[in-house]
């Protein structure tokens, strides 16, 4: 029986509203043998978001039972009472196959799984130019209410400050020039050669 080798672990953080799932979006379609790590979240479903692709919605009373039961590699109460995390079960699923999964997790749970994978993940901070560029781009994705991207702008002074623990800082001004820069240090991660992208 031939040995599959492990995959490897990509991980996504970024204050919110800052282009990293634009991003994570193009990249995956650069390279067809990433795999998306779908997170539980206890948030309301979006427009435009599906169930099982996006995330796996649950109540706050389903998630708890799920932190019971340890099913979680790393979990967080990102904003109050929206709980999101990352289930072991679709990472080793995904990893056993050979996949290289990618995370787009909050902060905290980017160095969490960065502390338990070590040489095998890259860790990856997608920072956007300013915070006023940050609360029109949340305002322009018109999914979030006026509540919710308040709380989103909030908390991203202290989210900023964690780029530097990070592997690797793509600021997302120019977003061609922001995905160009992602795919070249994700395929020298992944030790591939990189492929040549057109629009
Ligand atoms: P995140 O996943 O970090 O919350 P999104 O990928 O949803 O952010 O991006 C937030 C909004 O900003 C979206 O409407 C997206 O189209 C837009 N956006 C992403 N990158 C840029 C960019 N470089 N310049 C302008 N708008 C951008
Ligand atoms: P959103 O509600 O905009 O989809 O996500 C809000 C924040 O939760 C983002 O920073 C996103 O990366 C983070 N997030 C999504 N899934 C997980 C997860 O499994 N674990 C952690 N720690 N954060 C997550």
């Amino acid at each position: 029986m031939t040995k599959v080798q492990k995959g490897k672990l990509i991980i996504f953080s970024a204050p919110s509203g800052s282009g990293k799932t634009t991003i994570v979006h193009w990249l995956m379609k650069q390279i067809p043998e990433l795999a998306f790590s779908v997170s539980a979240t206890s948030r309301k479903i979006r427009q435009g978001e599906t169930d099982g692709k996006d995330y796996h919605f649950l109540s706050v009373k389903d998630f708890k039972q799920r932190i019971r039961q340890n099913a979680f590699v790393e979990w967080e109460e990102v904003y109050e009472n929206q709980f999101y995390g990352t289930l072991i079960s679709e990472v080793e699923r995904l990893r056993n196959e050979g996949r290289h999964v990618v995370f787009d997790v909050d902060v905290k749970g980017g160095m969490n799984i960065k502390r338990l994978y070590g040489n095998d993940a890259l860790a990856i901070f997608v920072q956007p130019p300013s915070i006023e560029e940050l609360e029109k781009r949340l305002r322009s994705r018109n999914t979030d209410s006026d509540e919710s991207i308040r709380k989103r702008v909030k908390k991203a002074d202290y989210e900023l400050q964690y780029a530097k623990n990070f592997d690797v800082v793509i600021i997302n001004d120019n977003l061609e020039e922001a995905e160009q820069k992602t795919l070249k240090v994700v395929t020298e991660f992944l030790g591939r050669d990189p492929v040549i992208h057109k629009r």
